[in-house]
């Protein structure tokens, strides 16, 4: 039987053909004067998607190197961070400070909810002597299918000097994140999740206050020096050889997305998200996260009582072609997770559902046929 794919994981997303071809090109000189003009371009356009008039500065990377980046970048060995973590990114962020002989204070909550910023706002109302020097916090918790409201972690720190450092790797390009007007000290993302691009680039924004800080940090820092990348950057290069067939393609995502308009993309995913989770729930699926916190990007599902998650996830790739994420960690075989951020539209949601129910129906769960997809077209026929 011919078998079709249905990429459905959070990351890496699907890439629209249009973004395909842009990067079927010939290389060009990267430090040559087309070059700084498609540099310029992309960067007047990730500066939109930001939300800041701050330089937003690229590595080529996975996102883990831009949270790597940020850290050795930021600090000193000894500082004091708090690492607030809903789920396994937020335990690799403290683990990558912590690697880096940085201070880590931990501030955990359970897998499956959001962080409560009014306790982020007591314990650093706390701190009289200012020791922590940031909070590291995760946007969208792609392990669990949690969004921390950001803009309120931010307000929490009141008067206190500590930066706010977000990852923003699943978030940024799907959820809505204003750097500059929620007061963002830096901003990372990477290439494969929002952006609609392959794996291969980082992101880095900096405001005033956090290049304050790279300018005093002791840490040792090389290929991620921001303060070389944002040289270069005025001359419209990069330090090291970027990956130009990306940089092709990112120019035409961001096309894309201006073209559709920020507001109405975060919009979008916030329609997949309702419309995913009324149809799961028609299908007699569990849901970890609570609907106030759930996350626009990506569904973390428990299967209906008595079925694996692993045992699900096999047949809808087996039989249906459709692919999606495990659980991680903690959640390995709890959940599944199915990724709608990016390159995601009405019908995939449709597709995700169809497939998971005659899943379910053929290892015997009790799911009426059709119930998930008219759960799921009653929110979509709304837009
Ligand atoms: C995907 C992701 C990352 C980075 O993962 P890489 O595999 O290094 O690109 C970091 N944080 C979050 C929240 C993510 O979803």
């Amino acid at each position: 039987m011919l078998s079709k794919p249905y990429l459905m994981v959070p990351g890496p997303t699907p890439v629209p053909d249009q973004v395909l071809a842009a990067m079927h090109r010939p290389m060009i000189n990267h430090r040559g004067p087309q070059f700084a003009a498609l540099f310029q371009e992309v960067n007047d356009g990730l500066r939109k998607v930001f939300q800041t008039k701050h330089d937003v500065l690229m590595f080529p990377s996975s996102g883990t190197g831009v949270m790597e980046a940020a850290i050795v970048n930021l600090f000193s060995p000894g500082d004091k961070v708090l690492a607030v973590s809903v789920g396994a990114f937020g335990d690799r962020f403290a683990e990558v400070a912590a690697r880096f002989g940085l201070n880590v204070e931990k501030m955990d909550f359970p897998w499956g909810l959001a962080a409560d910023p009014a306790q982020v706002a007591a314990r650093l109302a706390g701190d009289t002597a200012g020791e922590i020097k940031a909070v590291l916090v995760t946007h969208n918790e792609t392990s669990t299918g949690v969004v921390n409201d950001i803009a309120a972690i931010s307000a929490a720190r009141g008067q206190h000097p500590a930066l706010l450092v977000v990852d923003a790797v699943s978030s940024l390009g799907a959820i809505r994140l204003e750097m500059d007007a929620w007061r963002l000290d830096a901003v990372i993302t990477s290439s494969q999740k929002a952006l609609m691009l392959p794996p291969g680039l980082g992101f880095l924004a900096l405001n005033e206050r956090a290049w304050q800080y790279a300018e005093q940090a002791q840490l040792p820092r090389y290929y991620w020096d921001a303060r070389q990348v944002r040289k270069s950057l005025a001359k419209g290069q990069n330090p090291y050889t970027p990956p130009v067939a990306l940089l092709f393609g990112l120019a035409e995502s961001l096309r894309l997305m201006e073209e559709e308009g920020l507001d109405n993309i975060w919009a979008r995913h916030v329609r997949l998200r309702d419309a995913m989770r009324q149809g799961l729930k028609a299908l007699g699926c569990g849901l970890l996260a609570p609907d106030a916190v759930a996350s626009p990007a990506v569904t973390a599902v428990l299967p209906p009582a008595g079925l694996e998650a692993k045992t699900v996830q096999k047949y809808m790739r087996e039989h249906w072609g459709i692919t999606v994420a495990g659980g991680q960690k903690k959640l390995e075989n709890k959940i599944f997770r199915i990724g709608h951020l990016g390159y995601a539209a009405a019908m995939d949601i449709i597709v995700a559902l169809a497939g998971l129910e005659m899943t379910l129906a053929a290892l015997g769960a009790p799911v009426a046929p059709g119930a998930g997809v008219a759960a799921a077209e009653e929110i979509l026929r709304e837009a």
